[in-house]
């Protein structure tokens, strides 16, 4: 019985592997968020930085860089340009053949226009690279090896405030709002994720971005994102309201200004993911670290592999995060192989 179960596991594990490049490659033919050089199609995943790596090279050299349409929208407003030759978007569940796969995206929520990638071999076995997500509202596909994200790998990584930090947000911008400016910090995706929930919990101060996140947040917008009243802040109009000190103002979190951000802020408000003790935690007078996390806890994470039943599962040690402390809770608490790669 062992024997057969892991030749069953070898023979999936022969069709994946992961590079130091950071690239996830399922059978040579497709590599996922990173560069591998015989790869017929790049697919990226969603528009954070640490899934674009050697993204310029598949663009000079793979065939073909597939994505969803909001994903690419996002990539032209953060400057990468893809020929049309080469660029192939996908709808959520579109399926298309290259080689011995069948390819699909599917929703995962994280940023706007996030996708996990299925690859079903002609075997029938299923693969399924998740790219980053959190749980609820990402569909969790069956798979027969899974290559799982492994940020909050670590069983300490666990928000158990992690349902309520939307309101506390809310609540504190609310209570910033009457005495000034308030400054919102955060990456892009959280950023527009965060405009969305101010709005959606009653928030009518204008919002003001900058360049780059206010062309983020247009792209977001174009594909679902539900977001109003939105200024970029080199017009005259975001100008005047700002005069009238009553607004949101939002940005990258390494922006060059952050220090003189702060200074005209009432209220800076930075968004991370790395705490774990308390949704709010105050450094200053003035400044607060917010919990809102777009990745899946410890709980979630092992949520996620319990319920796609998988024969085997990669945790990704190529980015920031805990795979090799993942893989071994995997085996111990679900009793499944796990290993991390590379
Ligand atoms: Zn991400």
């Amino acid at each position: 019985m062992t024997i057969t179960l892991s030749k069953v596991v070898n023979e999936l594990l022969s069709k994946v592997k992961i590079t130091h490049e950071h690239a996830i490659v399922f059978k040579d033919i497709v590599s996922i968020d990173g560069f591998y050089s015989e790869s017929l199609v790049r697919i990226v995943t969603h528009a954070h930085k640490d899934h674009l790596y050697g993204l310029r090279d598949s663009i000079r050299k793979n065939p073909l860089i597939a994505m969803t349409k909001a994903t690419y929208d996002i990539l032209t407003a953060l400057g990468y340009r893809i020929p049309k030759e080469k660029t192939f978007t996908l709808n959520y569940n579109q399926e298309f053949k290259i080689g011995d796969l069948t390819l699909s995206l599917h929703k995962a929520k994280h940023i706007v226009g996030a996708a996990q990638v299925l690859a079903v071999d002609n075997d029938g076995s299923r693969l399924v690279y998740t790219g980053d997500f959190k749980l609820p509202s990402t569909p969790i596909l069956d798979s027969d090896l899974l290559v799982i994200e492994a940020t909050y790998g670590n069983p300490e990584h666990v928000r158990p405030f992690k349902y309520e930090v939307e309101s506390l947000f809310i609540d504190l911008v609310k209570s910033g709002l009457p005495h000034g400016p308030v400054y919102v910090f955060g990456y892009h995706g959280k950023l527009q994720e965060a405009m969305e929930i101010l709005r959606s919990g009653g928030i009518d101060a204008p919002f003001i971005a900058p360049r780059k996140v206010y062309d983020v947040t247009l792209a977001a917008i174009k594909h679902g994102l539900n977001v109003e009243g939105l200024y970029y802040d080199k017009t005259l109009e975001a100008e005047e309201i700002m005069r009238s000190k009553w607004y949101v103002y939002f940005a990258h979190i390494n922006s060059p200004k952050r220090n003189y951000y702060h200074r005209v802020s009432s209220l800076s408000i930075i968004l991370t993911g790395w705490e774990f003790k308390e949704p709010l935690r105050r450094l200053n007078n003035k400044t607060y670290i917010v919990a809102l996390s777009d990745h899946a806890d410890f709980e979630q994470l092992l949520e996620y592999v319990e319920e796609s039943k998988p024969k085997v599962v990669v945790t990704d040690a190529s980015r920031e995060g805990s795979a090799h402390i993942l893989a071994k809770e995997i085996r111990k608490r679900l009793s499944i192989p796990a290993i991390a790669l590379p």
